[in-house]
């Protein structure tokens, strides 16, 4: 990949570009100048350690959290600029930007296909939703999403039998059914087996290019396996980005993380 770092040409087109964003909590900077370009089509992954600034990075694009001062620039497929920081969560949300939390917010009595409705359109109510006639169109657009996550066996099961990861897997189907050009997720390794890790690195693995994502995670062999470019945050500032080797066999990135991932623990 071609690095664009101090160049002015790209060969992609940005999607988002976060400038001199500082974002602080009773004085202390959460977010400190920070400066963060993502591409189209890209799936950029985030370590640091904890209180890094990770979570409230993705706060601050989603609308969650205001910054002090910067701008959190979408740029729309019609050539517009828009600056999120003036937006409110959910004018965010209606523009293609979708969030996973690490708990999931799925309905565990109802199935996985009606999960799946649900998601559609959330701005319908749940018993709306539930009367709601799937069009064809919809139909079609959910048994792709089943198929992308692998529960197509599973769409008559009520989403409270899933497993662990097959229930993080539904909410990214349900983030995929409104198909967002944006998905920030945060953490979807914590507490899956080995096999379900692996699973969702090949399900991320296999939305990029079609959506751009901005992965945060711990487990260093389950970002090994996704990892395009890396940013390493630090202090509310990125500390160094590139690929998983550069990063990992970097001085600065050892000591103030790799070196320290045996009392990592894990947090929102
Ligand atoms: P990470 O996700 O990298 O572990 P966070 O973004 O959660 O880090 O937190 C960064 C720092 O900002 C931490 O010191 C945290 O305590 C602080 N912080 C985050 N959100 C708030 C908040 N709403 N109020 C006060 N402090 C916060
Ligand atoms: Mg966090």
């Amino acid at each position: 990949m071609v690095e664009h770092h101090n160049t002015l040409y790209r060969d992609t087109p940005l999607i988002l570009s976060v400038s001199g964003v500082t974002k602080s909590f009773d004085g202390f900077k959460a977010i400190d100048d920070l400066n963060f370009y993502l591409e189209e089509g890209e799936l950029r992954t985030i370590i640091g350690p904890n209180g890094a600034g990770k979570s409230t990075f993705m706060d601050i694009i989603t609308g969650r959290t205001r910054p002090d001062v910067g701008s959190v620039i979408l740029h729309e497929n019609d050539g517009h600029d828009v600056n999120l920081a003036k937006l409110r969560e959910h004018e965010i949300n209606r523009l293609g930007i979708g969030r996973k939390f690490q708990t999931p917010s799925i309905y565990r009595s109802h199935t996985v296909y009606d999960n799946l409705v649900l998601s559609l359109n959330k701005s319908r109510g749940v018993l709306q939703n539930l009367f709601y006639r799937a069009t064809k169109e919809d139909r079609d657009r959910i048994m792709d999403v089943l198929k992308i996550i692998r529960l197509e066996p599973h769409q008559n099961d009520l989403a409270g039998s899933l497993s662990h990861g097959q229930k993080q897997w539904l909410e990214i189907g349900m983030l995929m059914t409104q198909g967002p050009r944006i998905l920030l997720i945060d953490e979807p390794a914590a507490g899956m087996s080995d096999e379900e890790t692996e699973r969702t690195g090949e399900l991320l693995i296999s939305l990029e290019k079609k959506h751009s994502l901005i992965v945060i995670e711990h487990d260093m062999e389950f970002v090994r396996q996704i990892a395009r470019k890396v940013t390493v945050l630090h202090q509310g500032h990125v500390l160094k980005d590139g690929s998983f080797a550069h990063v990992k066999s970097d001085p600065e990135v050892i000591e103030v993380y790799l070196g320290r991932q045996g009392n990592r623990d894990s947090n929102n």
